[in-house]
This record gives C-alpha cells, structure tokens and sequence, in this order.
C-alpha cells in the first residue's frame, strides 16, 4: 500500500497452515486461534490488525517462535518451528528474530549503545565488535547523536528508535513489533511506522506487526484481520479494513 511494487513472486519468509492454538482456562477450553493459513513472503511489511482478544499477540508469539501451536504447522525462514525443542527455538529465535514492544522494554540502567549491544551477549562477538554494532543500529535510526544516553534521558519516539536498533542489531531476517506505536503521540507514530517500512525498503527486512493503529494501513503491503481467533478473508477482511479506515476518520486510506 505504500506505492512500492515487491519482487513478483518472493519466496515466503513465513508459511503458517491450518494452525490452531488453544488454552486450558480450568475446564473451559480457550480458541485462540482456529485453522489460520497465512504466507508472507520475505520483504514485505505486514499488519495483524483485530479487536482485543481476536488472536493477534497468539499469532505473533507463533511466527516468533515464543509459542508453539496446538495443531498446524509454523515455517520461518526455511526452519519447520514445530520441530524445534525449547532450547534449538531459543537459539533459532535469537538468529532470526528481532522484538520490537509497545513499551521499548530498555533497561534502565544502560545507555542506548548497550541496551542495542545487549542481545549480542548472545553472540561470540568480542565487546569492541558489539559495540560497533551497536552504534551502526544507531545510526541506521538516526540516533548517533544518542549513544551513551539513558533511556530516561531520551524521548518516547527516541526511546522506540533505541528498541528498533536493538531489534536490528543481530541482522534477523524477521522483525517482530506488537503495537509499537500503541504509547506514541502521532508524530513518533508516523516516524516509527516510516523508519520500519524503510527497514523492509533498504535492507529487506520481513516485519510482521500487531496494531491497532489505523496509520498503520499506509504503511504496510498487506493487513490481515483476526476475529474470535479466525483468519478473516474475501468479503469480510475488506469490510474489516474499511471499518478501522472509517472509525479513524479516513486518515487510514491508501494513499
Ligand atoms: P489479542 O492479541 O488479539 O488481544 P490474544 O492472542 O492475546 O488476543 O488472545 C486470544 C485469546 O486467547 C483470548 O481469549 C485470550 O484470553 C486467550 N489467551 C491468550 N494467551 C493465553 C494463555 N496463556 N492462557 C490462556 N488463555 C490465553
């Protein structure tokens, strides 16, 4: 939706079949999701749009490899999740995956460059190397300025940058956000909206995003909408989309 046409038939990043996902609630049993396909190919930026408790956070947790579903079967990145014990998904996710949250999750008591070097202690990188990685993910999102900053110091919109650079600094194919303009005024909203579309236009980032953030839709190439944990589709998914643009007062039509 945002005038860039994707390569003709990129290969899929993610490949999500017939997958369900429930909870034992006592005795009650709870459909989170309900036979969800889904395939979204590498490079494109996506929205998981929905009303509370429709499944969105289940999903993203599925694609992220956080969660595991019930029944179906979950592919990222060539990687067959389901076949995955705990620690080979911890690993795997530490590879592919960069989180992005509505509340920026920094630590406190770091500055911005390691709080974006942190998920590098994962790495056999040497500190000179996680340091210098970390100043290029903050420079990507034009935080250079910024580097030994405590996140108390630093801005909502700057403190989300700070997140997205630790998102990024482990170069994963997948970027995961779950409303991460959710605590944002507009401006910082659109800003991050625009920095994570650029992400997928230079450096072809996949960016898989929960929101509820009408701005969101000029954002992104596909949006896809969950009810009581069913994939909307056809008739439906459209009269959704067209309900958030109009209850936003039009400011979500495509540009
Ligand atoms: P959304 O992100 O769209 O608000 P969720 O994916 O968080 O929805 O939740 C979908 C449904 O699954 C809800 O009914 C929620 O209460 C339920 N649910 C989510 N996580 C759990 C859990 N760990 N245990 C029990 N029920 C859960």
């Amino acid at each position: 939706m945002d005038g860039t046409t994707p390569p003709p038939a990129a290969a899929p990043l993610i490949v999500i079949r017939d997958v369900s996902r429930r909870y034992l609630r006592g005795v009650d049993e709870i459909h989170a999701l309900e036979h969800v396909s889904l395939t979204i190919p590498a490079g494109h930026f996506v929205a998981l749009m929905g009303p509370s408790g429709s499944g969105k956070s289940t999903l993203l947790n599925l694609v992220s490899g956080i969660d595991r579903p019930s029944g179906g079967e979950v592919l990222v990145a060539g990687q067959r999740l389901n076949d995955l014990s705990e620690d080979e998904l911890a690993r795997w996710r530490a590879r592919h995956v960069g989180l992005i949250f509505q509340f920026f999750n920094l630590i406190p008591v770091l500055s911005a460059r390691d709080n974006v070097g942190l998920p590098l202690l994962l790495t056999a990188l040497d500190k000179a190397e996680r340091l210098r990685r970390a100043e290029t993910a903050l420079r990507v999102v034009g935080l250079e300025g910024r580097l030994d900053h405590y996140p108390r110091t630093l801005s909502g919109g700057e403190q989300q940058r700070v997140a997205i650079a630790r998102a990024i600094v482990t170069d994963p194919d997948l970027i995961v956000a779950d409303e991460p303009t959710g605590d944002l005024d507009a401006r910082n909203a659109e800003a991050t909206l625009d920095l994570l579309r650029q992400l997928k236009q230079h450096f072809g980032k996949t960016i898989v995003m929960v929101t509820h953030d009408p701005r969101g839709l000029r954002f992104v190439d596909e949006a896809y909408h969950l009810d009581k944990g069913v994939l909307l589709t056809g008739e439906e998914a459209l009269r959704a989309g067209e309900a958030i643009r109009l209850a936003a007062g039009g400011t979500g039509a495509p540009r």
